[in-house]
């Protein structure tokens, strides 16, 4: 991630100081989290974010011994209490791959028969994609996800209970369901939630982004596409404005050209977040571009269209294998976005697994004449490369036709234009009809997400 420049261009060092009032704040908050909220609530997040920040300490060997027996415990749990895989040989690739669907058709198969001695919090996913799901997931699962980005946002200066916003489009957000509890929980800590529609357009963009900057919080966390379009809103406007510290991004690819324009906008430190609730993934990409994954909290495998594992740089399923979620065991689930496995030994420093890239939702790729499919990750390049474009979406409307649809800035010019369709048309061996256009609205999800590829047949 970047450093936090202020307007002079100097690194911010803003978060080692915290007037007294703040530090008393934090104790107060985490003592009382730990004696009461932590024990009426079941799970003990906060604790468990001290823990994890001393496990990815350990040497790989141990952090590795620790997996393999997390996973076995799983795996042997499964094949005892859960009926799908009653019979099976308790080793993983023994395991099928799972979908979303084929659990929610067959309920009472991925249910354990001593369900009853999980406490579990429901859990709301994919009404963003139009296939809305109800699942329970064991509150130890939920804390692990949690006590991830404390104790992550904590190593960019932001503490648990430092003031918050949210931003983006309740559904994603997790907002979808009223409850008393989450509002309580984030009186507590804190946070404050901005929604936005999903309309992006620039006039709100920058309203929302002055009305942001203007609560003087110490993180945004949020939709990619809601921040990207509120930071293109300020720099259009030539407005300066001061953001958080930190902005933490999720539910959509940080595109290169918007996590330039958010540093550029609001002078804040930018990561990335890439998560699934369902199945228990969390990463943050780090400064080397790498996406760092919660090894405590899961195993994630990328596999190919045979569920083998993907040669390293190979775009694959990402398939998930929870180490906590007993009441409803995820174990070898598909959760429904493409990947690329990353390295191990990251340039950062940072132990454990990577991902280099989440390109996509399974399903998003162009296909071409002689059935060759494109996922999004073929295009990235020139799109990567050029200054001009802010963002881009490719869409086939029929066999024969490809539209590149793109948000020019002022500097976009013939040249890049040229180099983007050569690209494009390139990688289509010329067996498709290539255009691009310049002022045709972006297609959406209807969770407001921003999707790069689509095909309408
Ligand atoms: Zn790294």
């Amino acid at each position: 991630m970047d450093l936090a420049l202020d307007r002079g261009g100097n690194v911010r060092t803003d978060a080692g100081r915290r007037p007294l009032a703040a530090r008393l704040h934090h104790k107060g908050l985490a003592l009382t989290t730990r004696l009461a909220v932590e024990p009426i609530l079941g799970t003990p997040f906060l604790s468990l974010a001290d823990e994890r920040e001393q496990w990815v300490l350990q040497n790989e060997s141990e952090r590795e011994a620790w997996r393999a027996e997390a996973l076995d415990r799983i795996v042997r749990y499964a094949v005892r209490c859960v009926p799908a895989y009653a019979g099976l040989e308790p080793r993983l690739d023994h395991f099928p791959v799972v979908d979303k669907q084929t659990m929610i058709d067959r309920p009472d198969e991925f249910l354990s028969t001593r369900r009853d001695e999980h406490r579990v919090v429901w859990k709301h996913t994919g009404g963003s994609t139009g296939d809305p799901w109800n699942y329970p997931l064991d509150r130890r699962a939920w804390a692990e996800g949690y006590a991830t980005q404390i104790y992550r946002f904590r190593e960019f200066g932001v503490e648990y209970g430092d003031p918050k916003l949210l931003l983006g489009f309740p559904t994603s957000l997790g907002l979808n369901h009223k409850s008393r509890i989450r509002r309580l929980r984030f009186a507590v800590e804190r946070t404050d939630v901005s929604l936005a529609s999903i309309e992006v357009d620039g006039t709100r963009s920058l309203e929302r982004a002055v009305q942001a900057c203007d609560r003087h919080v110490r993180m945004w966390y949020g939709y990619a596409s809601t921040i990207a379009s509120m930071a293109a809103a300020v720099l259009d406007a030539a407005r300066t404005l001061s953001g958080p510290p930190l902005i933490v991004t999720m539910a959509e690819p940080l595109w290169p050209a918007w996590h330039r324009d958010i540093v550029d906008a609001f002078g804040s430190t930018v990561v990335e977040e890439y998560g699934a609730n369902d199945g228990g993934i969390m990463a943050h990409r780090c400064e080397a571009g790498n996406l760092h994954l919660a090894d405590h909290q899961s195993l994630v495998e990328v596999l190919d269209d045979e569920d083998r594992a993907c040669p390293p740089g190979q775009p694959g399923a990402i398939v998930v294998t929870n180490f906590h979620a007993r009441h409803m065991p995820f174990i070898r689930y598909r959760v429904g976005d493409i990947g690329i496995e990353g390295t191990l030994n990251c340039d950062c420093g940072r132990a454990g697994r990577t991902l280099t890239a989440v390109t996509g939702r399974s399903g998003d790729f162009v296909l071409l004449p002689d059935g060759t499919q494109l996922v999004p990750a073929t295009f990235f390049l020139p799109f990567n490369q050029v200054e001009g474009v802010r963002r881009w979406q490719i869409v086939q409307p029929d066999p024969r036709s490809l539209v590149v649809r793109v948000e020019p800035r002022a500097s976009f010019n013939a040249d890049e234009k040229k180099t983007i369709l050569s690209w494009v048309r390139q990688r289509s061996k010329d067996q498709l009809d290539v255009r691009l256009s310049d002022d045709e609205p972006f297609e959406l999800t209807s969770g407001g997400k921003h999707r790069i590829v689509i095909r309408h047949f």
